[in-house]
Order: C-alpha cells, then structure tokens, then sequence
C-alpha cells in the first residue's frame, strides 16, 4: 500500500514520507488528528510484522511507579479480563517476539509476529491493555505486582512481585555501581532516579498516586506507535484508532532538563556474604557527561571508544589495571 503526503486514512494524516535504501524501505510518519499521537511505519515487506506502543515516562522518584504500571498493564484489560493475558500470548499465540520494558524515560510495549491474524490479535490485546487496564478497577492488582505486607511467624513482611525482582537486581555490585554513578552525574533530572524502582522507596507509593501516574503518561497524546513489516495497514490502522479516538488531544510536555556537570563522589555499600572475605571487594567507578544526545556523532564515537578501552580484558585500559 503506498501512501501519500496530505493523505487522510483512518483518523491518520500522513505528514512525511521517505525512501531509505538503508533501511530497504519507506517511512512514512503518521499523526492522529484528534489526539496528536505519533505513528511510524517502515514499510520493508518483512515478513515479520511490528506494532510497538511507548509512552514518554520520566519518573520524579525512585518508587518505580512506571514499573509497576508495566507490569500491571498486562494484568489484564476490559475486553480481556484473565489474570495473565502476557502469559497466555506466550504460550497460545504465533509471536515472534512479546515483551515489555521500562527505561530511564519511556516505556515499550512491543509484538512481533509472522501471521496476519497472529498480529492483529497481538495488537489488540496490547492495545486493549495500555488503554483499558484492569489495575484502574482492580487495587489488588497493584498490591500483588507492586507490594503488600503479609505475616508469618517471623511477623511482618513486604512483599510484591516489582518488589522482589527489584531487591534481586540491587543485590550485585555492578548494579548498585551504576546506579550510583547515574545519581552523582544526574542529580537534577530523571536519569539520576532508579526508573526501576528502589527497594526502601517503593513502598512509599500509593495505590492513588499510582493510578493518577497512569492517567497523566498513559495517553495517546503522549504516545508514540511504531510499525514495521507487511501489516495489513487498513485492518492495523483502524484497529489503532478505535482506541485513540477515545480521548482528546491533551497538551503535553514531559521535558527533560539537561543536566549541568557537577562534580561530586560518594562511598556505597553492597552485601556480601557473611563469611566472605572483605580484602579486594572494593570497586572505584568514574563517569562524566560527555555531550548531549543530540550529538550522535560523539555518542558513537565515545561508545566505540569505551568498547575499545575497556570492552574485554585484551582491551588496553582494562588490561592495564588488571
Ligand atoms: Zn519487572
């Protein structure tokens, strides 16, 4: 299907379109006229077929809200209403891919699958489940997957499913030293919070600022839709719609300040075992701002330059130390 500048299709205006011999393709950049949601298609004939919904999220604290409503988002929704419709796709449909993720500042809903059906099925249930989810009727959603106390006999406990992966990956040192190095470069904006959640701090959040934290990110004007493959784009596109079309255009700007470089340290602890030996457990780490994102030539650049300082243990400035 070949589209148009200026053209109209299903509650779409096609605003841009773009041959990439790179990408073996066209790109066509759509926007929904009622609500401002932003869609790109990179029509390939690949097979494969696409749909990814993100959502700009920049968190204001280290309670790991937009993890949390990841996780609960497919927990279920209005017309799928089962406890796990993420499990259920894994085991029942044709995906070539199923997942969810939450970054620094944005988190992405992406299926892929081969079968036509396959993925409009996909697409409606991840649709159906970031617009209409269940958590906003069901509070024992957020309590499962983000915490609760329970009793036992050794009393009183927290428990949750974010909870406990999140007390999982802040156990190891490499982790604890990342997030350490992004607080101190990042004191002023969202890359210094820890988007994952904190243990210690997510039980700070309530089930109402989690809710009012879903209906101030999850919405089309702050979306961003992505396509890529042969999708059948009449059946996708006004499948997309019939949920877009549900809200109005909201202004929104989730701005992120850039941070001014700073120079500061601090000493962090992590937990070994109690009979490990303290000698040689001691990590130093370094960061600094380098440019800005905008900067893509230096952003590869200092990749390739740490890649090659420090990639393996033959990398010269890791060499050295070792
Ligand atoms: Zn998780």
């Amino acid at each position: 299907m070949e589209l148009k500048t200026g053209q109209e299709i299903h509650g779409f205006e096609v605003k841009r379109v773009r041959r990439s011999d790179e990408l073996k393709g066209t790109m066509y950049e759509l926007e929904h006229t009622r609500t401002g949601a932003q869609l790109a298609w990179l029509d390939n004939s690949e097979r494969n077929k696409l749909f990814c919904i993100s959502f700009k999220t920049t968190p204001e604290d280290s309670t790991g809200v937009f993890h949390i409503i990841e996780h609960t988002v497919l927990c279920g929704s209005d017309k799928y209403p089962v406890k796990e419709p993420f499990l259920e796709l894994m085991k029942s449909s044709l995906n070539t891919f199923l997942n969810a993720m939450t970054f620094d500042d944005k988190t992405i809903y992406p299926i892929s699958s081969r079968n036509e059906q396959d993925f409009l099925n996909l697409t409606s249930v991840y649709l159906d489940a970031v617009f209409a989810p269940s958590l906003l009727k069901n509070p024992s959603i957020f309590y499962q997957e983000g915490w609760h106390m329970e009793s036992d006999e050794s009393g009183l406990s927290y428990k949750g499913v974010v909870l406990n992966e999140m007390k999982g990956a802040m156990s190891g040192v490499d982790r604890v030293a990342m997030q350490g190095i992004q607080e101190l470069v990042f004191p002023d904006n969202c890359y210094g919070l820890n988007s994952g959640g904190e243990p210690g701090k997510i039980q700070d959040l309530t089930y109402e600022n989690y809710v009012a934290t879903y209906r101030k990110y999850y919405h089309p004007s702050n979306s961003r839709i992505y396509l890529d493959g042969a999708v059948p784009l009449d059946r996708t596109l006004s499948l997309i719609d019939s949920y877009l079309s549900r809200f109005d255009r909201q202004e929104m700007v989730f701005d992120i300040p850039y941070q001014a470089p700073k120079a500061r340290k601090q000493t962090l602890t992590y937990e070994i075992g109690k009979d490990d030996d303290t000698n040689g457990k001691s990590q130093y780490v370094i960061g600094a701002l380098g440019c800005t994102w905008q900067d893509k030539t230096k952003v590869m650049v200092l990749g390739a330059l740490s890649d090659y300082l420090a990639d393996s243990n033959e990398s010269p400035l890791k060499k050295a130390v070792l």
